[in-house]
């Protein structure tokens, strides 16, 4: 595959002192991580996501909540990071400043090396006591929820619920970073949840180059400074290829 890159794009990039960037379940899907929906399949298929993601389904049928967890930790498990994943991870020390926003729950940007970054809608790989909100490492795995070695509280997986808030402090810091950048990139996202999708007119409005990478067309990308449309696997690198000899030279 052959992308060529807008000059512009590059350039600034190149001189680019602060990137941020927020990505979305586009990009999880490129390693074959099953979306919420997609997830749904056999005795799951039944449902509505918001019996299945509420604390009120929670607090009504807690081992069914936790086995549907368990369900899609497995399917998490199998999954890869991607090309994309490893090309951020990459990132990180290429530009002065560089900061990863994630809608994702699966962990794969850490497995590829990401240090630096914000999960908004949590880690599904991660467990809190559903009482104290305090992460839990050891617990009783054989039990459906197991119980917190603290407080006999029941566990559940830290993922944001609907009808719950992102953390007050990690949205603050994800529009101080959109606020602050230079580029903002928005990749794999439909950019239509919020508050995710409010970030890049942050950005926008801050005057940051706002760069769309997405194989279809979204909201933004007629807004955006550069979209471009591919998976985000074989953009990204590329468009690193691309940079690198210009930002070795600063
Ligand atoms: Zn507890």
């Amino acid at each position: 595959m052959s992308i060529s890159f807008p000059a512009k794009l590059t350039e600034r990039l190149a001189a680019a002192e602060s990137v941020c960037v927020l990505t979305g379940s586009g990009v999880s899907a490129e390693s074959g991580v099953p979306t919420f929906r997609d997830a749904q399949t056999g005795l799951w298929a039944k449902f509505e996501p918001e019996a299945l993601a509420t604390m009120e389904a929670f607090q009504r049928n807690p081992s069914m909540i936790w086995d549907w967890y368990e369900w899609r930790r497995k399917l998490v498990r199998q999954a890869k990071p991607n090309a994309a994943h490893y090309a951020l991870a990459n990132m990180e020390s290429l530009f002065p400043r560089f900061s990863l926003i994630t809608q994702n729950v699966d962990g794969l940007h850490q497995a590829a090396g990401s240090q630096k970054m914000i999960e908004f809608h949590g880690n599904i790989m991660r467990t809190i006591c559903a009482d104290e909100g305090c992460v839990i490492e050891d617990y009783d795995a054989s039990q459906s929820p197991p119980p917190c070695p603290r407080c006999a509280a029941y566990l559940r997986p830290d993922v944001v619920w609907f009808g719950e808030a992102i953390d007050q402090g990690s949205l603050d810091k994800a529009i101080a970073l959109a606020d602050e950048c230079d580029v903002f990139f928005a990749i794999g996202t439909s950019a239509q949840v919020q508050p995710a999708a409010g970030l890049a007119e942050v950005a926008m409005q801050a005057g940051a180059c706002v760069v769309e990478i997405n194989p279809q067309r979204t909201v933004l990308s007629k807004r955006a400074n550069f979209a471009l449309h591919g998976a985000a696997g074989e953009v990204l690198p590329l468009l690193i290829e691309t940079l690198t000899p210009a930002l070795s030279r600063n």
